[in-house]
């Protein structure tokens, strides 16, 4: 006869609320995983996921960097609401994500979850750590307050035995930290041994979880595929794609490890796991930049390439699977997630809507809209884009050096601020890679899609109010985490010793 305490303890967990892991890829692209058609990317846990699970094929992150994209996907709201524009934070950014925002795991707090972050962070370091995960609903966090290129990499090892890091990453500021809850435990990071790191401690917090019978939230925001690429030994030379697929390997080896470890938790069956990456790939990078498949530019634009992104929800026994066309984004991952596990809403203005009818009925999305805002987002100029069902117009339109080097000049640095009046249409149905805009002799509903759009702009803009800028308060060269405090001369001084 087979045990019943894994099945006893489903039932215990079910009563209190599902485990919740979502995965959080850095700068990868629609077109970077094999389930997305990359032909020669090696993902085969992501694979079978999205071959189990429900795979979007319109999926969106709220913003085309990471600050803004993350402080999205935490909180179910516009980056523009919470403060977290223009651009990104800095090692020595006096701003983060205001404590009085609500994010999904303090939701889940609320509701007897155990909490913990692994990862990129990014939403704020600040003045003793005031920002860190720790002080926004995780119980635990381990990994690094911002990008992994913001620090001098040069002399790094990214690839062992002893490959150096390619390029120079940041310069004058410190070496990149690993934050242990609110401790400096690396200066720098090793990032070899990094990511086993972060998949040991994923795995020890989901079986201690299930061993107390606790509910879960592990929210997974690994460093890949961002520049510089960088693998641990069991991933260095293994994928035919060189250092962006070695490091794409590894991120699909830690979703690997996780899936195990729910499995032999016997929580599987009751864990909802969500896949995405924050905003697209970095075209600059060329091949070491990752790729947004038949989608138009990449990170830091406004185009599809910037902000549409592979996702996959995957919980067996709930989702059926298959693909949706379904319009969805980061912004409903806090809905659905409330829904999931009995929270109220926090009472803010939200912007997203609970997926539970999508993911468990091939239900409809109630998301109609996407609005796009560029990486220097102002009051002034507003949204640059709508996505309206299956249309899009675009009212400016910007390249970003973030997206340089690619054929199309479109995306590059010197393709200046545009405005579009009336504003440039693409039906996104039958032209994703947004390369033929339509006008009034290609449909004969042109005027009123572009009225409806504008109506809809008008309509979202006229409820946007926006947060002070987090990111506009500045930096101060003091506020960049230090293992040594107090020692000088900065940032040189800030290394294990
Ligand atoms: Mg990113």
């Amino acid at each position: 006869m087979a045990p019943l305490w894994p099945l006893l303890l489903g039932l215990v967990l079910a009563a209190a609320g599902p485990g919740v892991v979502v995965f959080l890829a850095d700068d990868l692209g629609y077109g970077d995983l094999g389930c997305f058609g990359h032909p020669s990317s090696r993902t085969p846990n992501l694979d079978r996921l999205a071959a189990a699970g429900r795979r979007f094929s319109d999926f969106y992150s709220a913003a085309s960097v990471c600050s803004p994209s993350r402080a999205a996907l935490l909180t179910g709201r516009y980056p523009t609401r919470s403060g977290v524009y223009p651009g990104v934070f800095y090692p020595g950014s006096r701003g983060g994500l205001p404590l009085n925002e609500t994010t999904i795991a303090e939701l889940l707090k609320q509701q007897g979850y155990v909490t913990a972050m692994l990862g990129k962070w990014h939403l704020g370091y600040g003045p003793n750590g005031t920002y860190l995960p720790i002080h926004q609903g995780f119980d635990e966090f381990l990994g690094v307050p911002y990008s992994h290129d913001m620090g001098p990499c040069q002399n790094l090892t990214c690839f062992p035995p002893d490959t150096k890091c390619y390029g120079m990453c940041e310069q004058g500021v410190v070496l990149l930290p690993l934050v242990k809850n609110n401790k400096i435990i690396q200066q720098p990071v090793d990032f070899p041994t990094l990511t086993p790191l972060y998949n040991r401690f994923a795995r020890d917090f989901i079986l201690r979880a299930a061993k107390q019978r606790k509910p879960f939230f592990l929210y997974y925001a690994s460093h890949h595929t961002h520049y510089p690429q960088f693998a641990s030994v069991d991933f260095t030379g293994k994928s035919n794609r060189g250092p962006l697929g070695d490091a794409l390997m590894e991120f699909d080896g830690s979703v690997g490890v996780i899936m195990k470890a729910l499995q032999d938790a016997g929580v599987e069956n009751n864990t909802l796991v969500f896949i995405t990456s924050d905003n697209g790939p970095e075209l600059m990078r060329r091949s070491r930049g990752g790729n947004a498949g038949l989608l138009k530019c990449g990170k830091a634009t406004t185009y599809e390439g910037g902000m549409r992104e592979p996702a996959v929800a995957y919980w067996p026994g709930r989702i059926t699977p298959g693909v949706t066309h379904e319009l969805a984004s980061t912004l409903d991952i806090l809905p659905t997630i409330a829904s999931l596990s009995g929270a109220k809403l926090p009472r803010v203005k939200l912007d997203g809507y609970d997926l539970s009818d999508v993911l468990f009925n091939n239900g409809k999305s109630k998301q109609k809209t996407m609005f796009y805002y560029p990486v220097g987002t102002s009051k002034k100029l507003g949204v640059f884009a709508v996505r309206y069902e299956q249309y899009k117009a675009h009212y400016f339109t910007e390249g970003s050096t973030l997206s340089d080097s690619t054929p199309d000049h479109d995306c590059n640095w010197n393709a200046l601020l545009t405005f579009h009046d009336p504003p440039l249409l693409f039906d996104l149905e039958a032209d994703p890679s947004e390369n033929y805009p339509l006008s009034s002799s290609d449909i004969p509903n042109y005027s009123w899609i572009i009225e409806q759009i504008r109506k809809e702009k008008v309509k979202f803009e006229s409820g946007m109010v926006f947060g002070e800028s987090q990111i506009e308060r500045g930096v101060d060269p003091a506020l960049e985490p230090c293992i040594n405090p107090g020692c000088s001369p900065r940032p040189g001084c800030c290394r294990q010793t």
